[in-house]
């Protein structure tokens, strides 16, 4: 069976996690300054914070900008749960936002239709690796005085006009869950070029201390913590810590070989008249940390699966309409007929680093089959 994913990892993170284990530091210790520091020094950001996960960092983001009930974040509805999920957490109403058809991104024009006197940030997400319309989207919740948070899950390496994403809202948030770019188990980060906010943002990782466990043990001297706001426990371990540096040093070929089998993808799929490869906005901006195509709307694409499947290769359908969950079906909305469309009409192929041609060969042949 051909999986639709298996994340790369191999002796070098089993080592690394070892001595992490060796040195006693399993929670959260040096490793995980020396992972934020990877990340912040790839990205070129002032501050990057290593946290549980990316809902956790899309949570703490909110927290941090004051976020709260009466509020309005707009979001796009195609995308996974956690998106809107972390709105809801503060107490929040998200908004959602139709996307635009080949990219499957937060449209701009959608999005300035949806602000109201409650709006107080927008959260565009780089869906599947592709970079979202940044400038447009940032430039209108300037106007607005509204802040913007960057849903950069699937995104570490992605680029918008030649500069990596993750680095330009006011916060942006990465996942390190076994399905994205490079992975620590469990895993997220919150970057940001605000001082202030990055302050914060690490009291509130830590049930609201005011100074940290790991400052405190390594202070030479005695120190007490006062707790001043409420906070959460949302760190991350040493030993994941030590795996992400590892990843670190694997992110440019992980991202070259999914960029190189994405464009294999793309050719081989040009002669299926009835399946619409995704597009890159600019060409090597695309992580690619998923291959979406659309499948033409007369085709049952659930068949589609279940062919493929029965012919040896896992696929998973599109993305989520949010909106559509029996969790958000109750929310006041504008119609969103763009994200209906992928929602029913997408299909993710198998894409993963160490993936080899013949496999590639296998799911096109499979997609061929299950699509004439
Ligand atoms: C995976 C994902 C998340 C959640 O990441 P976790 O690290 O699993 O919490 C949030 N947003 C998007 C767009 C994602 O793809």
């Amino acid at each position: 069976m051909i999986p639709i994913t298996i994340p790369l990892l191999g002796e070098e993170e089993a080592r690394a996690a070892a001595e992490a284990i060796r040195s006693g530091w399993v929670a959260q210790g040096p490793r995980v300054k020396e992972f934020e520091e990877a990340v912040a020094s790839f990205l070129g950001v002032e501050h990057a914070l290593a946290v549980s996960s990316c809902t956790a960092a899309l949570h703490l983001a909110l927290v941090a900008l004051d976020v709260g009930p009466g509020d309005e974040v707009i979001v796009p509805s195609l995308s996974f749960v956690a998106t809107a999920n972390a709105v809801r957490y503060v107490g929040a109403t998200p908004v959602f936002a139709d996307v635009d058809s080949r990219s499957y991104n937060l449209d701009p024009a959608a999005l300035e239709r949806l602000f109201s006197d409650h709006t107080r940030a927008v959260i565009p997400v780089h869906q599947l690796g592709c970079a979202a319309d940044l400038d447009p989207i940032l430039a209108l919740a300037a106007q607005r005085g509204v802040a913007v948070v960057e849903d950069a899950a699937c995104a570490l390496g992605t680029t918008y006009h030649q500069a990596l994403v993750g680095t330009r809202a006011t916060i942006s948030c990465f996942s390190f869950h076994p399905r994205k770019i490079i992975t620590t188990g469990e895993g997220g980060m919150l970057t940001t070029d605000d001082g202030d906010l990055a302050s914060r943002l690490r009291v509130l990782r830590s049930q609201g201390m005011s100074v940290p466990a790991d400052v405190r043990h390594q202070a030479g001297r005695v120190v007490f913590e006062e707790y001043r706001e409420l906070g959460y426990n949302y760190r991350l371990t040493d030993i994941q810590a030590a795996i992400g540096l590892e990843q670190m040093k694997r992110l440019p070929e992980l991202l070259s070989r999914r960029r190189e089998l994405a464009r294999r993808y793309d050719e081989l799929l040009h002669p299926l008249a009835s399946v619409t490869p995704p597009v890159d906005p600019e060409p090597g901006s695309h992580a690619y940390q998923s291959y979406m195509v659309l499948l033409d709307e007369d085709l049952d694409r659930e068949a589609v699966m279940q062919r493929m499947l029965e012919l040896g290769v896992s696929t998973r359908r599109s993305v989520q309409a949010i909106h559509l969950e029996p969790l958000y079906l109750d929310e006041d909305r504008a119609p969103l007929p763009v994200t209906e469309q992928i929602f029913a009409r997408g299909l993710m192929l198998p894409l993963y680093p160490q993936m080899v041609h013949e496999d590639q060969d296998r799911v096109v042949e499979a997609l061929a089959d299950a699509t004439t």
